[in-house]
C-alpha cells in the first residue's frame, strides 16, 4: 500500500516518516490539517505488525484530531504521531529524544503530547530536542490533568441529553458509567452532586470502592452494565463500547460518555439513530480534554500562563456545539455522528478558505 492509494488518507497536508538509526526510532507523524492552526494531537507507541498498520492509524488518528479540534473551536489543526515498538521493552531515552528532533523538524506544524503508551516522562526526553511538546509539568503554562475538564464536559453533555431525551433535569435519573478511572470518577461525582443515582462497573475493584462510597453508586460486574435500568449509559472505559452485541442490551435512550471511539461502527451509529437513541458523539462531548491541552500550547506560544477563563469559555461552547449537532440530527432525521463529522468538515472547509484568502 502507497499513501496515496490509502483508503484512509484524506487529502492529508503532510506525512513524516523518520529513522534513526542510533536509537532504533521509527515514526510517522501524520499531519491532517493545519488549517485552523498548527496540527495537535498525541503520541502512540504501539508493536504494529507492519509499517501499513502504523500508517492506517497515524492517518486514521489525526484525521480525528482534527475533527476534534474543530469541534472544540481551538485554534489548532489535528496531527498524531505513532512509533513503532513496543512501550514495555523499547522505550530508551535516546529514542524519545530522537522522536523530539523528528517533531522538531516539522518547524512547528505539529505539537505533540501523550497517547497510548507514552508517558510524561518519555515527554520530558523528547523535550530536550523541541519546545512542541504539550503535557509537561512545571511551567507557567502547564495545564496539568486534563480529566477534570474533560468530566465537566461529558456532565453538561449528559445534562444536555437528558433534557433533550426525557425533558427533565438529573435528579432521579439513572446513569449507568462504563469505567470509573479519571474521567468516569469525576463524571459519577458530578452527577451524584446534581442528584442522578448511579450504577458503575470496572476492573479496577479500588476504583469501584472510592467511588461507590462517595456517591452511593451501585456496583455491578463489568459485563452487566449493559444490562441495568438506566436512562443513561456513559461509556468511560474503552472505545468499541457500543456495537452490535451490546446496542440491544441498553434500556435507556441517552448513550453520552467520555471513551474515544465508542461506536463499533459507523453501522452502529445508524442503528441506534433508528432505535430512537440519542447518542452525543464521542470526540465532540469528550473534547474538554483537548480544550484543556490548548490553552497550554497558547500559553507556551505566547509565553502567557494558563489562562482558566478561555478554557471555561471553550467548554461553554462546546456545549452549544453539542446542542447544535443534537437539534441538527433531530430535525435532518439523520444520525448525530454523521452531522458531527458534516460540521466538523465545514468548520475546516472556511479554515481553508479563508487561509486561501488571505
Ligand atoms: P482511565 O484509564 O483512567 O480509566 C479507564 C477505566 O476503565 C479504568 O478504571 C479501567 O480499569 C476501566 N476499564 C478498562 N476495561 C474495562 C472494562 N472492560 N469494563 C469496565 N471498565 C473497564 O482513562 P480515562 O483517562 O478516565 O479515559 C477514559 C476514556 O475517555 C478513554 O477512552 C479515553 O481515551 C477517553 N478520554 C479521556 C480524556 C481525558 O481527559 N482523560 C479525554 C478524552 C477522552
Amino acid at each position: 500500500m502507497t499513501l496515496f492509494d490509502s483508503p484512509d488518507f484524506a487529502n492529508h497536508e503532510g506525512v513524516h516518516a523518520c529513522f534513526d538509526e542510533k536509537s532504533g526510532l521509527r515514526t510517522i507523524i501524520a499531519v491532517h490539517s493545519t488549517a485552523r492552526g498548527p496540527a495537535a494531537g498525541g503520541c502512540r507507541m504501539w508493536p504494529y505488525a507492519s509499517a501499513d498498520a502504523a500508517l492506517t492509524d497515524a492517518l486514521r488518528l489525526s484525521r480525528a484530531m482534527s475533527y476534534k479540534n474543530a469541534m472544540a473551536d481551538i485554534p489548532l489543526g489535528g496531527g498524531k504521531a505513532v512509533i513503532i515498538g513496543d512501550a514495555r521493552r523499547d522505550k530508551t531515552p535516546a529514542l524519545f529524544e530522537a522522536f523530539g528532533r523528528a517533531v522538531d523538524s516539522l518547524g512547528g506544524r505539529y505539537w505533540t503530547a501523550e497517547d497510548v503508551g507514552v508517558s510524561p516522562a518519555d515527554l520530558a526526553h523528547a523535550s530536550r530536542a523541541t519546545k512542541y511538546v504539550a503535557g509537561l509539568e512545571g511551567h507557567a503554562a502547564a495545564s496539568g490533568d486534563p480529566s477534570p475538564v474533560t468530566a465537566e464536559g461529558v456532565f453538561r453533555g449528559v445534562r444536555l441529553c437528558v433534557e433533550r431525551a426525557y425533558d427533565r433535569d438529573l435528579t432521579g435519573v439513572t446513569v449507568a458509567i462504563q469505567g470509573v478511572g479519571h474521567v468516569g470518577a469525576w463524571l459519577a461525582d458530578k452527577l451524584h452532586a446534581a442528584g442522578a443515582r448511579l450504577i458503575i462497573t470496572d476492573v479496577n475493584e479500588a476504583a469501584l470502592a472510592q467511588v461507590a462510597a462517595r456517591t452511593g453508586a451501585r456496583i455491578v460486574a463489568p459485563d452487566a452494565i449493559f444490562d441495568v435500568e438506566a436512562e443513561v449509559f456513559a461509556p468511560c472505559a474503552l472505545g468499541g463500547a457500543i456495537n452490535v452485541h451490546t446496542l440491544g442490551r441498553l434500556k435507556g435512550r441517552v448513550i453520552a460518555g467520555a471513551a474515544n471511539n465508542q461506536l463499533a461502527t459507523p453501522e452502529i451509529g445508524a442503528l441506534l439513530f433508528e432505535q430512537g437513541r440519542l447518542y452525543a458523539p464521542d470526540y465532540v462531548i469528550n473534547g474538554g480534554g483537548i480544550i484543556n491541552v490548548a490553552a497550554e500550547i497558547l500559553g507556551i506560544e505566547s509565553g502567557t500562563a494558563f489562562d482558566g477563563d478561555w478554557v471555561a469559555s471553550k467548554l461553554d461552547r462546546l456545549t452549544a456545539t453539542l446542542g447544535e449537532v443534537l437539534d441538527r440530527s433531530l430535525a435532518e432525521k439523520r444520525p448525530s455522528h454523521e452531522v458531527a463529522d458534516e460540521m466538523a468538515k465545514a468548520r475546516i472547509a472556511e479554515a481553508v478558505a479563508l487561509r486561501a484568502a488571505a
